[in-house]
């Protein structure tokens, strides 16, 4: 078995990448990169960009010229449907008694607006659980209700954060509560957004608070001071609509039928610039697009998307797949980009060991970098998501998260949280992985049936079921509707 292994990463070396991995690496971390300078437009220039929203076309024009820029062969916009259209305008929120006291609120997400200015009791609803309204009893009707968040200081807490949201809003529309109001998890007065449905409007209107604002409140209450709150939250709301992907593509020489994907969110929450989450992997995929125009042609097409309607509920990777249905037999592989500029050691597989060993042959160009690995864990929370469903072999770089937590959706995810360095130092990696892929003998592996992904989704290790139930996407996959029907 190991010297079988160890003959097929010597094989994959040599001939899978059909071009030299060290000149794919230099173009990639040389002078010639585009990534820095096209980041600091994305993110200084353009800035937050919700889907639909103020920026939103400048961004879609943003990654068209990038795409001309970096010499593909063709680039277009791809529509897909989105259920509702939703921006955020402004929140304003105070104590109005026993006294006086400002505080500081962003909206959720696909959250609607205050039909103007909500004055209410404020009641602490704990950590918002159905039993913690079962407590509050009828104090919740009517009431703006506080809800705790403990502080988000690893990728488990926030999927905690993110899991809990439902539930606490289907009890707080069960109370009659008015309004939400959600303890920010980060300290020092950092707001953020999240949202919580994925794709609809939410039933009612929901709001951050500071941490020091929000625990504040929640000792106002416990001390019996029954404070009275003003919420005041504006979005522009509007019904079902279209959005668009930008989709680009690099010919292949020998099979222009086979398509290798690489991808990435060019939306992003309005607070910061979205730099780190996700603009600096737009850049990367623009300019792995630049590595592999500049070089041999590969066998296979590389389609490079700039997917939109992430942060709204993966509603671009979505759309695209829907659209292109009937290609999917031909996506031999899709790589998605999504956790900042940490360092790649690897990727994650999905729930498929079956493409450790093809992955990781055509990782060992760039073992000695650190970026070997293979992870099997299987991801919900981005644009692969939609091909596991489909059972098309799907990877998400697997990425050092240190530097990703603190500013993740936040007002300080700016263009000076990212090092350019590292982010050159990924696009090789990536170069290197669609290259090989694109290059490659034999596809990593075969496309899944419903049966095969339907093992990954109950997998107790990924309960990737039990979470498509919490957001309510399990009755679609069930029905046949999304996802793989056979
Ligand atoms: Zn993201």
């Amino acid at each position: 078995m190991r010297r079988a292994a160890f003959a097929s990463v010597l094989l994959a070396a040599s001939l899978a990448h059909g071009q030299d991995a060290s000149a794919v690496i230099e173009r990639a971390t040389g002078p010639s990169s585009h990534l820095e300078s096209d980041l600091r437009v994305l993110t200084d220039q353009i800035g937050g960009r919700v889907t639909g929203g103020a920026n939103y076309t400048r961004a879609l024009q943003w990654g068209i010229e990038a795409f001309r820029r970096a010499g593909v062969d063709s680039v277009r916009l791809e529509s897909y449907p989105v259920p509702a259209q939703w921006e955020g305008i402004s929140a304003s929120a105070s104590v109005v008694s026993p006294s006086a006291i400002p505080l500081r609120v962003v909206s959720l997400g696909l959250a609607p607006s205050t039909s103007g200015p909500l004055t209410a009791a404020l009641v602490d609803a704990g950590d918002g659980h159905n039993a913690d309204f079962e407590r509050l009893g009828t104090s919740a009707r009517g009431a703006i209700v506080l809800v705790h968040n403990k502080p988000m200081n690893s990728f488990e807490d926030l999927f905690a954060e993110y899991i809990g949201g439902p539930e606490i809003m289907q009890s707080a529309v069960e109370h009659g509560a008015a309004a939400l109001l959600f303890i920010s998890t980060r300290p020092r007065d950092l707001l953020y957004r999240h949202t919580i449905t994925w794709g609809p409007i939410a039933p009612l209107p929901m709001a951050q608070v500071a941490r020091e604002d929000g625990l504040r409140l929640a000792r106002l209450v416990a001390e019996g001071t029954a404070p009275r709150v003003t919420l005041d939250v504006r979005n522009r709301v509007g019904g079902p609509g279209e959005a668009q992907n930008v989709v680009a593509e690099i010919r292949g020489a020998e099979r222009p039928d086979e398509i290798v994907l690489l991808g990435a969110h060019l939306d992003a929450w309005d607070l910061g610039t979205g730099a780190l989450d996700n603009g600096v992997n737009c850049a990367l995929v623009v300019d792995v697009a630049r590595v592999v125009a500049a070089g041999p042609r590969p066998k296979r097409t590389i389609r490079f998307v700039l997917f939109t309607g992430e942060e709204a509920g993966l509603l671009g990777s979505h759309g695209y797949v829907r659209a292109h249905r009937d290609e999917l037999d031909r996506h031999v592989a899709v790589v998605i980009h999504d956790i900042g500029d940490g360092k790649i050691t690897g990727y994650f597989t999905n729930g498929r060991p079956d493409i450790d060993d093809p992955v990781r042959a055509l990782l060992a160009p760039v073992a000695s970098r650190g970026a070997g690995g293979v992870d099997e864990e299987a991801i919900l929370g981005t644009d692969n998501f939609d091909f596991l469903l489909e059972g098309v072999p799907n990877l998400v770089a697997n990425q050092d998260t240190s530097r990703y937590l603190a500013d993740y959706h936040a007002e300080s995810d700016t263009f000076d949280k990212v090092d350019p360095e590292l982010a050159r130092g990924n696009a090789a990696i990536a170069a290197v992985t669609v290259l090989g892929l694109a290059n490659s003998p034999k596809p990593i592996g075969p496309r899944q049936s419903r049966q095969e992904i339907l093992k990954i989704l109950d997998d107790s290790r990924w309960k990737l079921a039990a979470q498509m139930k919490i957001y309510g996407v399990w009755p679609d996959w069930e029905s046949g509707k999304r996802g793989r029907a056979q």
